[in-house]
C-alpha cells in the first residue's frame, strides 16, 4: 500500500512535470504562464512528503526556465528569471515550514515517551503503596485487636469469660466467620488433625480435602491451645468460603489463642495462690486468716439483717495421745477425715476452717444456740461411731464442742470465739465427747 502510494506520487509528479515541459516546449511564449505550475510539484511532493522529489524538480524547473529565459528577451526574460525565483523562495518557505512540523512532532513525540514513563512510574508507586497500605493497615488493625484482647482476656476472671471473649474478639475480627472454642478434639478432623500436629493447621479448600467433606465449611483453621504446658482446648475459625482464610489469619489466631492461654495460666496461678492463702494444705479447710475474715463479715450480714448466727469451735480429743499411739502419719489421715465429716455436715451457707492444730470452727448463719447445739451433738454422735481406719487399722477418736451465738452471747468476733472457746474448755473439763452451749 505504501510502495503504491509512492509509486502513484512519482508517476503523478511526473506527469505533471512532462506535461508542463510539453506546454513549454510547444508554446514557448506561454511560459511566464505556464512556467509558476511548477511550483504544484512542490506542494505535491512535500504533500506526500517525498523532500527529495521536490529538490530534483526545483532543479530541473531550474534549467527549464533558465533554458526558456535565454531564449526569451525583455520583459519576459526578467518575468521567468524572477518567477525562477519565486519558484526557490516557495521551495524554502516549504521546506521551512515542513521542518518546523517536523521539529515539533519529534518534540512531542519525545515529550510523549517521557510522560508515558512518568505515568507508568507514577502507576508502579501508586501499586507499590496499595499494597504498602493493605500490609500497614493489616498489622495496625492485628496490633489493635492484640491491645484490645489484651485488656479484655486479662480482665477476665474465670476460664468461661475467657473462652467467651476470646470468640467475641475474633468473631468481631472476622464478621464471615464462625468462631469456636472446643476442649476437645471429639470427632472434629481438623481439631483432630491440629492434635496430631500438635500446632496450628489450616485447609484453604474444605472441598479438596476428602477428610474434611460434609464439615460445612469452605475454608477453615485450628489452632490447639496450652495452659501451663498442657493440651487446653482449641480455637477454630471457619468460612463458608473457600481460600477466606490464609496463613496470616493462621498466625493471628495463634497469638490470639496464646493470650488466651497465659490470661487461663495468670487465672490458674491466682486461684492457685488464693488457694494457698486461704486454704489448709492438709485438710484443704479454709485457713485460721480466712476463718476471721468469714466472721467478721457474717457478723456484720447478720447485724444488718437482725438473723441470728452461731459458732462451733470444736476440738480432738487426746489429740496427742492418738498421735503416740498410732503416729503422726494416722494423726495427719484422722485430721483429713475430721475435716470431711465436717463439711458433710455444713449446708452451703455455713463456713468450716481448720482453726489450728487439731481446732476446727463452724460458722452456722441464722442459727440460734439451740440449733447450733443440735448440729454439735449430730456431728459428735458421729465422729464417736466413725471407725477411722488407717492402714486396715481401726481407731477411734471423739471430740468436744464449744457453742456461742450473736446476739445471745456476743456481739464482735472476738467476744464469739472466746465464748465458744470458754465453752469447749468447759467440755473439756466435763469429761470430753461432749458439746457445751
Ligand atoms: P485435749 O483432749 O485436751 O485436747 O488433748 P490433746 O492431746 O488433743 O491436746 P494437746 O494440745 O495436748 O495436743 C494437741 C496435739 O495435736 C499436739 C500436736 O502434736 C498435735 N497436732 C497438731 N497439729 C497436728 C497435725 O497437723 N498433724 C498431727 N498428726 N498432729 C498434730
Ligand atoms: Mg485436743
Ligand atoms: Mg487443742
Amino acid at each position: 500500500m505504501i510502495l503504491s502510494t509512492r509509486t502513484w506520487t512519482l508517476v503523478g509528479s511526473d506527469a505533471l512535470f512532462i506535461a508542463l515541459s510539453l506546454v513549454l516546449v510547444l508554446q514557448p511564449a506561454l511560459a511566464p504562464y505556464v512556467f509558476p505550475f511548477y511550483g504544484l510539484l512542490f506542494f505535491w511532493s512535500d504533500l506526500r512528503r517525498e523532500t527529495e522529489l521536490g529538490i530534483l524538480f526545483i532543479f530541473l524547473a531550474t534549467a527549464a526556465g533558465g533554458y526558456l529565459a535565454a531564449r526569451q528577451a525583455g520583459p519576459v526574460r526578467a518575468a521567468l528569471v524572477i518567477e525562477i525565483a519565486g519558484l526557490w523562495l516557495l521551495n524554502w518557505a516549504i521546506a521551512a515550514l515542513r521542518n518546523r512540523s517536523m521539529r515539533d512532532e519529534r518534540d512531542m513525540a519525545v515529550e510523549i515517551v517521557s510522560l508515558s514513563a512518568q505515568i507508568k512510574d507514577g502507576e508502579r508507586d501508586v501499586a507499590y503503596y496499595k499494597q504498602y497500605e493493605a500490609a500497614a493497615g493489616g498489622q495496625i488493625r492485628l496490633r489493635r485487636d492484640l491491645a484490645d484482647s489484651a485488656r479484655h482476656l486479662g480482665a477476665a476472671t474465670d476460664a468461661t469469660q475467657v473462652h467467651e471473649r476470646l470468640v467475641s474478639i475474633l468473631a468481631a475480627r472476622y464478621p464471615e466467620c464462625r468462631v469456636e472454642v472446643s476442649a476437645e478434639a471429639g470427632a472434629d478432623p481438623l481439631l483432630q488433625g491440629a492434635t496430631g500436629k500438635k500446632g496450628p493447621v489450616l485447609a484453604r479448600d474444605a472441598s479438596a480435602d476428602p477428610r474434611l467433606k460434609g464439615q460445612g465449611y469452605g475454608s477453615a483453621l485450628a489452632v490447639p491451645m496450652r495452659v501451663m504446658k498442657q493440651p487446653a482446648g482449641f480455637l477454630k475459625i471457619a468460612s463458608a468460603k473457600a481460600n477466606a482464610l490464609g496463613p496470616e489469619d493462621v498466625r493471628a489466631a495463634d497469638l490470639f489463642a496464646t493470650m488466651a492461654g497465659l490470661s487461663l495460666e495468670n487465672i490458674r496461678f491466682y486461684e492457685q495462690v488464693h488457694q494457698q492463702a486461704t486454704h489448709d494444705s492438709l485438710t484443704q479447710l479454709a485457713s485460721h486468716k480466712a476463718f476471721q475474715g468469714r466472721l467478721q463479715e457474717e457478723l456484720l450480714r447478720a447485724g444488718r439483717s437482725q438473723t441470728p448466727l452461731s459458732l462451733i469451735m470444736c476440738d480432738i480429743d487426746h489429740f496427742k495421745t492418738y498421735n503416740d499411739r498410732y503416729g503422726h502419719q494416722a494423726g495427719d489421715h484422722l485430721l483429713r477425715t475430721v475435716s470431711a465429716i465436717l463439711m458433710s455436715f455444713a449446708r452451703p451457707v455455713d463456713f468450716v476452717a481448720r482453726y489450728g492444730g487439731e481446732e476446727f470452727t463452724l460458722i452456722l448463719p441464722s442459727f440460734v444456740r439451740t440449733e447450733a447445739v443440735e448440729v454439735a451433738n449430730r456431728i459428735r454422735v458421729r465422729l464417736a461411731s466413725e471407725p477411722f481406719v488407717f492402714q486396715g487399722q481401726r481407731t477411734s477418736a471423739t471430740m468436744s464442742f464449744g457453742v456461742a451465738a450473736f446476739p445471745q452471747d456476743a456481739t464482735t468476733a472476738s467476744q464469739i470465739i472466746r465464748v465458744a472457746d470458754e465453752r469447749l474448755y468447759k467440755a473439756k473439763n466435763g469429761g470430753r465427747n461432749q458439746v457445751c452451749g
